[in-house]
């Protein structure tokens, strides 16, 4: 899934692109598309686009009288629509802009869970968005430390809950916590201020080496493409001191580690015994 720096670059490139360019209309292709009522999408209609900003793992297009807020979950993607195709191939949703540009919002595989939220006034104080925790690398330690006391989870899925922290996923948990000598198993209200405080750097590290990476491409990459040190790389040499990266895997992903750096050694139960259950 897009995290937080394949966002925010993507928002700038359609940002750079689109921003001025008035709309002249929008439509929903699939039935799950659009998930709000009121305002309509017509709202915005003749507003230039303002700009494209990113909060979390959402785009937002704001046309000042009304914003999108568009989600791209797993396999969605927003890019210009050169084809405008009447039934395009992924098709979620179409932007189209008086200069006979579009935008085409696709989601690949059969999920549906992409979509599109029109809101008026403050996007921050309503749905989806309002109830997302702080963008990841604007979080100091001593927040930081709070959140991670407020839960007492493993701190992997701590980072991933949206609610408590915004635009963390799997990939970026794994660099974290790799970065920061953590165990991702490690439980959150055990944590300490020293700890919070390489999770800060780790969050800010990443996020800057993951938005370096994006912004040097022309469209978003491909997960496995992204840059790291464990997340996608089983079995490889952790590049910090050479042991092998391991993997505690669970039915939709994995939880991927060095033990040497991470964890004094120790490698973590793999929870696929389920599957020797059944
Ligand atoms: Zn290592």
């Amino acid at each position: 899934m897009p995290e937080l720096p394949e966002v925010r670059a993507h928002a700038e490139r359609i940002d750079a692109a689109f921003a001025g360019t008035a709309l002249a209309g929008f439509r929903p292709i699939t039935f799950t598309a659009l998930k709000t009522f009121s305002p309509a999408p017509e709202a915005a209609v003749d507003a230039p686009l303002a700009y494209v900003g990113q909060r979390g793992k959402h785009l937002l297009l704001d046309f000042g009288v009304a914003t999108f807020v568009v989600h791209l979950m797993q396999g969605g993607r927003l890019r210009p629509d050169e084809k405008k195709a009447a039934k395009p191939r992924g098709g979620v949703a179409r932007w189209s802009f008086d200069d006979g540009r579009a935008l085409l919002l696709t989601e690949a595989g059969t999920e549906r869970k992409a979509g599109v939220w029109v809101v008026e006034g403050d996007p921050e104080t309503q749905a989806p968005l309002d109830h997302l925790g702080p963008e990841a690398d604007s979080v100091g330690p001593e927040a930081l430390l709070e959140i991670l006391h407020s839960s007492n989870s493993r701190i992997h899925g701590v980072l991933r809950d949206q609610r408590l922290i915004a635009g963390i996923g799997r990939r970026l948990a794994n660099e974290v916590c790799h970065r920061a000598r953590l165990s991702p198993f490690a439980m959150s209200a055990k944590l300490t201020p020293d700890d919070a405080e390489r999770l800060v750097e780790a969050i800010r590290a990443c996020v800057a080496e993951g938005l370096a990476f994006e912004r040097g491409r022309d469209d978003m990459s491909a997960s496995k493409d992204r840059p790291g040190a464990v997340h996608h790389r089983k079995g490889e040499e952790c590049p910090d001191c050479g042991d092998v990266v391991r993997t505690v895997e669970y039915r939709a992903y994995e939880v991927a580690y060095c033990a040497s750096c991470q964890t004094g050694g120790k490698v973590l139960a793999d929870n696929t015994t389920s599957k020797f259950l059944k």
